[in-house]
């Protein structure tokens, strides 16, 4: 998958890492850190949706929600959607990805206003290290697992995430791609399957992500399953998605039989 570049509107390199956003031919302006399409303003809207509303609806009434990563502000956008919502924390380690999705990504951007949110710039895994606080649902909106994000993919952040949730609490965070990455996500599942109480995997088809879809970690303290919602979503928040439904919600957990084998060793799903 290609992209023809129209125009370059910002490059340059943060203390983290490269970040590059231009505007392109087919797909709006596009947001791109050390070499990797972040979103695309055609179709980032897939990703957020999914890697939201699901922990969100798998959850009877949360309140209070952390995200990891997510300096797009897209993640932000989808969780302000939930009115019972009443505090949402964000933690992105690199303040130029916030500053340049304020400049050219304004529809992403937009999770950025809501009165609800605030805004702490460091390290996700040293946030959740000092912070005793708890949450009902804590989103990892990473990039992938070189430069920053690699100690985001790793057990002990997983265990620091677990301590962070409220019983009943849900996780659910960037988890790569069947097509490429059974090799992280098997091991990654198998070792944070002995602390949480379910650990399930989901994904999305977004075509501007390598192999055109992503899937996400999905685990929680003290419940059996995410796949199904726990409370019916409002005819006027599903009016303002594009991918999600609740149908969807569930269907997104039934994986091809490789990759149901591979991850959880078993064909039923
Ligand atoms: N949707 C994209 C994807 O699936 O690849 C991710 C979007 S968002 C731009 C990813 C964010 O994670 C970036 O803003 C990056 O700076 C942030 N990030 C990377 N490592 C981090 C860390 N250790 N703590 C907090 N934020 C981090």
């Amino acid at each position: 998958m290609s992209l023809k570049v129209k125009n370059i509107l910002d490059h340059h390199r943060s203390d983290f890492q490269d970040i590059l956003v231009f505007e392109s031919e087919s797909h709006g302006n596009v947001l791109v850190l050390d070499g990797v399409i972040q979103v695309t303003e055609r179709d980032e809207f897939s990703y957020q949706e999914m890697i939201a509303h699901i922990p969100l609806f798998a959850h009877p009434n949360p309140k209070k929600v952390l995200v990891i990563g997510g300096g797009d502000g897209g993640v932000l956008r989808e969780v302000a959607k939930h009115k019972g919502v009443e505090e949402i924390v964000e933690c992105e380690i690199d303040e130029g990805v916030i500053k340049a999705s304020k400049k050219y990504l304004p529809n992403l951007a937009k999770g950025y206003d809501d009165p609800r949110v605030t805004v702490k710039v460091m390290d996700g895994a040293k946030f959740l290290e000092e912070n005793q606080d708890s949450f009902d649902v804590i989103i990892t909106d990473s990039s992938d697992p070189i430069g920053p994000a690699s100690v985001l993919f790793e057990t002990p952040f997983y265990d620091a995430m677990y301590k962070s949730l409220k019983e009943g609490g849900i996780v659910c965070t960037q988890g790569e791609c069947m097509w490429l990455h059974l090799d992280l996500i098997k091991p990654l599942v198998d070792s944070i399957g002995t602390k949480y109480t379910s650990v399930e995997y989901a994904y999305t088809t977004i075509p501007t992500y390598p192999s055109g879809q992503i899937g996400f970690i999905v685990a929680s303290k003290g419940r059996s399953t995410c796949k199904v919602p726990q409370r019916a979503a409002t005819e006027e928040l599903l009016a303002d998605l594009k991918y999600y439904t609740p149908e969807l919600h569930s269907a997104a957990f039934v994986l091809p039989a490789f990759a149901q084998r591979a991850i959880f060793g078993e064909n039923k799903n």
